[in-house]
């Protein structure tokens, strides 16, 4: 008698995957092949690196030659938070994710980027706090990315989330385009703090940090609330120097 084929755990996987996220690699179009960080390949998944390279010790942002030490702008305008600690540069594979989470909606991405996040060495905080969206942009995307990210950080260090820990007014005008004095003017008080933060070491979450002028709008608003120091932990850093 001839045994039944039965189909392998492969095949019976594809399947699977082809009926829940019948998708292709945003990265090169191979087709999904893993169910953690669909659509994304594996193979592109694994080029996704913590950045080695040289970076401003404070904000991050990586330097072109090997230099080492703070930046010009972190120098002649301090930053009202200590450190950004950001995973990858804003780059490659790492981009296309954060624009297929963000811009395609690709909401389940919060998880394998949120755990990337949680690898960084960040210093144990009192709260977890998100860049938060404006009511608007929160309705045209149907989440706030920092919030989700901040959701896993939360999770695997332990530390308390909150999630209206700070607000955001009305819109303000895209970023891009404007210089660094006009992006600060553009998001004077844009942020407001949900609660008192007074003498709590703050995770302050953010998606992408490029100039930093968002992270420094909104540190400032919680050490105006309080907080005793803040981090920033974003999942990828762009601008070099
Ligand atoms: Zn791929
Ligand atoms: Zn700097």
């Amino acid at each position: 008698m001839r045994e039944m084929r039965r189909p392998s755990a492969g095949r019976l996987i594809t399947g699977i995957l082809e009926t829940l996220y019948p998708s292709v690699c945003p990265s090169c179009s191979a087709r999904t092949d893993n169910l953690l960080y669909s659509p994304f390949c594996r193979n592109c998944w694994s080029m996704i690196i913590p950045h080695r390279g040289a970076s401003c010790r404070i904000c991050a942002t990586p330097f072109n030659a090997a230099a080492a030490g703070i930046c010009g702008s972190c120098i002649k305008d301090p930053p009202p938070f200590s450190q950004v600690i950001s995973y990858g540069i804003y780059d490659s594979v790492l981009a296309a994710a954060i624009h297929a989470f963000k811009f395609r909606k690709i909401r389940r991405l919060y998880k394998p980027l949120g755990s990337l996040m949680a690898e960084l060495p960040l210093p144990p905080a009192d709260a977890v706090v998100a860049v938060p969206l404006s009511a608007a942009c929160l309705r045209e995307r149907g989440f706030n990315q920092s919030l989700l990210l901040a959701k896993t950080i939360a999770a695997a260090t332990r530390a308390p989330l909150f999630p209206d820990g700070l607000l955001k007014k009305g819109e303000t005008l895209p970023q891009i385009g404007l210089t660094a004095k006009e992006r600060s003017a553009n998001l004077r008080g844009a942020f407001t703090a949900g609660r008192s933060f007074r003498g709590m070491n703050l995770l302050l979450v953010d998606d992408v940090v490029t100039t930093g002028a968002t992270a420094r709008a909104c540190a400032q608003e919680l050490a105006r609330a309080g907080a005793s120091r803040i981090v920033v932990a974003a999942l990828a850093r762009a601008g070099t120097l």
